[in-house]
């Protein structure tokens, strides 16, 4: 049975592209090249079968990974991707991306990703859960609170994440909380997680029109990617009286220059499981919204999807990187020319491993807190990295994705060059 599917939405090898940023990095902030070079590859790679009972009652195969890039600041923390297209350079990349989040918003983690390469959608319920705890069990001496915390990433959710916490729990004959995060309320997970990411776009959507002296409800945003990024941000955007013109799904896009509707467009995709022909909008391709008329372009599903062949075409001034990666350096130099400011992924998309690590302490310490405290010390953790990647950027008069890499790899050198090299 072949489980590989499509071809790749991947243009160029992200691991590779993420060394070259790093390398980047190490050259403008002048960083030891001794510790450019350590960090420059992942501590640990797992690469698993995962075979599992399919309902008819043949035998799936499917190929699984978990990355460690780095621990020097504490346990490593990455989501978990479900998706054809994943490889293991892509997982590579990702976790190395985690570590500098975690580093530039200043949590004791490290950076790890896992992924398993299949389509969740053509697998059923029961077939999603058998194949998710065998993953597990194949993984499980990576895992752990004190080791490595996987969260969802494209593809998983709070569901899944609960099978894993339950597979964890049950060979280690309790409870343990702290293994996941995003797990479901009913059993550890935390108040705000669910649209923790996104909120945390929010805030630098804010910040930013704070610096501009704008406001959030002058904007128009177009919005590519409908999943838990996607239709959190256009939800809080839309209740801050924004005007969300476009929004899309891996089966397209749906436009209307004077605004859609929202809740609406959560309800259709509800009903439908798409945003695809929403009343009142026209069809767009992903590839059209890319290139809408508007303020800020928030692509909240894939990487590269602004490359070198459509960044001279964005007519957006801001982009919001909701996904992880959805710029290509060669894009970056292109929209930095065009004077089109991009929120970098490790900062604006990092109230999800924000609220995550909260859910961690919560679960930790048996004790839960109100979503507004959950909110307001993100708001907190956000602004200020804002501010602190702002600063950074006037400082060395470069990006702001050169600004906040530049704090993060900062804080991961220093913390590998105070524990020493062992042994
Ligand atoms: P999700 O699975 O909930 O949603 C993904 C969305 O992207 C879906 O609407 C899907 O239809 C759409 N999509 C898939 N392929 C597409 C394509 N080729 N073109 C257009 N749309 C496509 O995933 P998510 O958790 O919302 O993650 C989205 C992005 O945000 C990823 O890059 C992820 O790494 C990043 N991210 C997620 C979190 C989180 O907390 N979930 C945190 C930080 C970053």
């Amino acid at each position: 049975m072949s489980e590989a599917v499509a071809t790749s939405h991947l243009r160029e090898n992200p691991y590779e592209l993420a060394r070259t940023q790093l390398e980047h990095v190490g050259e403008v902030f002048g960083i030891e090249p001794n510790l450019i070079r350590v960090l420059s590859h992942c501590k640990k790679v797992v690469e698993v079968s995962i075979p599992f009972q399919r309902d008819d009652g043949t035998v799936g195969v499917f190929t699984g990974f978990r990355v460690t890039h780095n621990v020097a600041r504490g346990p490593s923390k990455g989501g978990i991707r479900y998706h054809p297209d994943v490889t293991r350079d892509e997982v590579k990349a990702l976790a190395m991306w985690m570590t500098w989040k975690c580093a530039l918003m200043a949590l004791p983690f490290g950076g790890a990703k896992g992924g398993v390469v299949c389509d969740p959608k053509s697998l059923s319920e029961k077939e999603l859960e058998r194949m998710t705890r065998r993953y597990t069990s194949e993984i499980i001496n990576e895992i752990g609170p004190e080791r490595d915390i996987p969260a969802p990433d494209v593809g998983t959710d709070s569901r899944v994440m609960a099978w894993i916490f339950d597979t964890y729990s049950m060979n280690k004959g309790h409870s343990v909380l702290g293994v996941v995060t995003g797990k479901p309320l009913s059993v550890g997970g935390s108040l705000g997680r669910e649209e923790a990411t996104a909120r945390g776009s929010l805030y630098c959507i804010q910040a930013l029109a704070g610096k501009r002296g704008q406001r959030v409800d002058e904007y128009t945003v177009a919005i590519q990617g409908f999943g838990n990024v996607g239709s959190n941000l256009a939800r809080l955007l839309h209740a801050e009286g924004a005007k969300v013109v476009a929004v899309s799904d891996s089966r397209g896009g749906v436009y209307n220059p004077h605004g859609i509707d929202v809740p609406a467009a959560v309800e259709h995709k509800r009903e439908t499981g798409s945003v695809v022909g929403l009343a009142g909008t026209d069809a767009i391709t992903n590839e059209e919204l890319v290139e809408l008329p508007c303020d800020i372009f928030a692509p909240c599903a894939l990487e590269q999807v602004v490359h070198a062949e459509n960044a001279d075409r964005v007519q957006a001034s801001v982009i919001c990187e909701g996904a992880n990666g959805p710029v290509t350096p060669a894009a970056d130099a292109i929209l930095e020319d065009r004077g089109i400011l991009v929120l970098p992924d490790v900062l604006a998309n990092a109230g999800g491993v924000v609220v995550s690590y909260f859910e961690w302490v919560q679960g930790l310490q048996e004790y839960f807190w109100q979503e507004d405290e959950v909110n307001a010390k993100l708001r907190d953790i956000v602004a200020r990295a804002f501010e602190e990647t702002w600063q950074t950027r006037e400082r060395y008069q470069t990006s702001l994705r050169m600004a906040a890499y530049g704090l993060a790899v900062q804080r991961v050198a220093e913390a590998t060059t105070t524990r020493g090299l062992y042994p």
